[in-house]
């Protein structure tokens, strides 16, 4: 038995940059993914990237495979953090002797991905946004954040950055919403629609 996360064929087909500079360039690049992914039916309107946070140097670019993929826990950073790991052949981004490690991600983390962000290694978080909007604007379940979730990540070593081009990412979600895509939260027939 073997579990299977993949890149969608036009990720996978794409020459990605090796490097990219400055935090606005990096979520740019994280938001054209997600818009991307539920353009091509290839998921949900998210997508993070990992990054050698010093370098610019991009170790692993993923986006939400739940449904293509058949796997509930495939949301864009478990997914990216895991090809991360797997690339650099290390379950710890933080490890002795390794660069820090960013992930780059376009709005804030759900339950689920605030654990899967803390057990990377990854030393810092850079969101787009972090208020209520994905809930409001697409009916996604984020699920029971702590109400200082990012004082826990602090906590632990993460430094978080939010509000990284805003306008950008909400405009990717209304246009997620308006496109009458699914929503695949947990036990469907209580999941909401949008709009
Ligand atoms: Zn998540």
């Amino acid at each position: 038995m073997v579990v299977e996360i993949s890149l969608p064929d036009w990720l996978s087909a794409e020459t990605l940059p090796t490097h990219i500079e400055s935090i606005e360039d990096r979520m740019r690049f994280v938001i054209a993914l997600s818009r991307r992914n539920f353009e091509n039916a290839t998921g949900g309107p998210f997508a993070a990237a990992v990054f050698e946070e010093a370098t610019g140097k991009l170790v692993a670019a993923g986006v939400n495979r739940v449904m293509p993929c058949h796997c509930s826990s495939a949301h864009a950073e478990v997914t990216t953090l895991s090809f991360a790991q797997k690339r650099l052949g290390t379950h710890d981004l933080g490890g002795t002797g390794m660069p820090a490690h960013q992930i780059v991600v376009n709005w804030r983390p759900c339950t689920m991905c605030m654990g899967a962000v803390i057990w990377s290694g990854a030393t810092s978080l850079v969101i787009a946004g972090s208020d209520d909007s994905v809930e409001r604007i697409t009916g996604f379940d984020e699920g029971p954040m702590p109400h200082d979730w990012q004082g826990e990540l602090e906590k632990r070593g993460i430094r978080v950055t939010d509000n990284v081009l805003y306008d950008e990412a909400v405009a990717v979600f209304h246009a997620f919403a308006a496109s009458g895509a699914v929503v695949y939260n947990g036990r469907g027939g209580g999941a909401k629609t949008s709009g």
